[in-house]
C-alpha cells in the first residue's frame, strides 16, 4: 500500500522498533539515518569516516550532508509507491528540504506519528540500552546532547506538521505491543490499513 510515514520521538522512545513494525505492516522501507550513518561507519566508508566523531558525541550530521542521504535512499525504486522515515527531518531547516524533494515528486506525507515519552522515561530506556547494546553515543554525555537537541530542534518540527493535520500523537508509554496498536489504530483512522506481521 502507498503511504508515506515519518515516526518522530525523543531518543530511547522506542521509534525505531516501531518503526520496523509499522513498515513491515504496511510493506515499505524504513529509512534510517541513524542506520544509514551507522552502517557507513561500521563500514569505514567515506561518508562513515565524515561522520564519525559527529556521531559519537551525539551532535547533529550537518543537514546538506544528512538531506543528500535521504535523497538518494528515497530515488531508490522500493520508496517509489511509500517509506517511512525515522530520525529525518529532525529540524526545521531538514523539513524544507524533505519538502522541497517531495513536492519536486508530487508527494507528501500522509502521517506523522509523534511518540509521547516522558523524558526520565526516555532516559532511563537510553542508560539501559547503553548496558546492552554499548552504542558508541550511548554515554551519558552524548544522551544528554541528544535529547537536548530532540527538545530544542526536533520537537518545533511538529509544530509545523500540525499546521498539515498530518500529525498523531501517540502515547509511547506501555508495552510494545501496546503502543504497536495505538499506532496501528491511529493509521486505520487515515485510512492506512496496517496488518500486523503475522
Ligand atoms: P539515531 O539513530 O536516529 O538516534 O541517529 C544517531 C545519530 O546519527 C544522531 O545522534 C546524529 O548524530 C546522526 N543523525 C541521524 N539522523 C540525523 C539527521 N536527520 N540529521 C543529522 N544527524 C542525524
Amino acid at each position: 500500500m502507498s503511504a508515506r510515514l515519518l515516526i518522530v520521538g525523543p531518543q530511547g522512545s522506542g521509534k525505531g522498533t516501531q518503526g520496523v513494525r509499522i513498515a513491515e505492516a504496511l510493506g515499505i522501507p524504513v529509512v534510517s539515518t541513524g542506520d544509514v550513518f551507522r552502517a557507513n561507519v561500521a563500514q569505514g566508508t567515506e561518508l562513515g569516516q565524515q561522520v564519525k566523531a559527529i556521531i559519537d558525541g551525539g551532535s547533529l550530521v550537518p543537514d546538506e550532508l544528512t538531506s543528500a542521504v535521504v535523497r538518494d535512499r528515497l530515488s531508490q525504486a522500493d520508496a517509489a509507491e511509500g517509506f517511512l522515515l525515522d530520525g529525518y527531518p529532525r529540524n526545521l531547516a531538514q523539513v524544507m528540504h524533505l519538502d522541497e524533494f517531495l513536492e519536486g515528486r508530487g508527494e507528501s506525507l500522509d502521517a506523522v506519528i509523534a511518540l509521547v515519552v516522558p523524558r526520565e522515561e526516555s532516559l532511563s530506556r537510553l542508560t539501559a540500552r547503553a548496558s546492552e547494546q554499548g552504542r558508541a553515543d550511548d554515554t551519558e554525555e552524548a544522551i544528554a546532547t541528544r535529547l537536548g537537541i530532540y527538545e530544542r530542534e526536533t520537537a518545533p518540527i511538529l509544530d509545523v506538521y500540525g499546521t498539515r493535520d498530518v500529525v498523531d500523537e501517540i502515547d509511547g508509554v506501555g508495552s510494545l505491543d501496546e503502543v504497536t496498536a495505538r499506532i496501528f489504530a491511529a493509521l486505520e483512522a487515515r485510512g492506512l490499513h496496517a496488518s500486523p506481521a503475522a
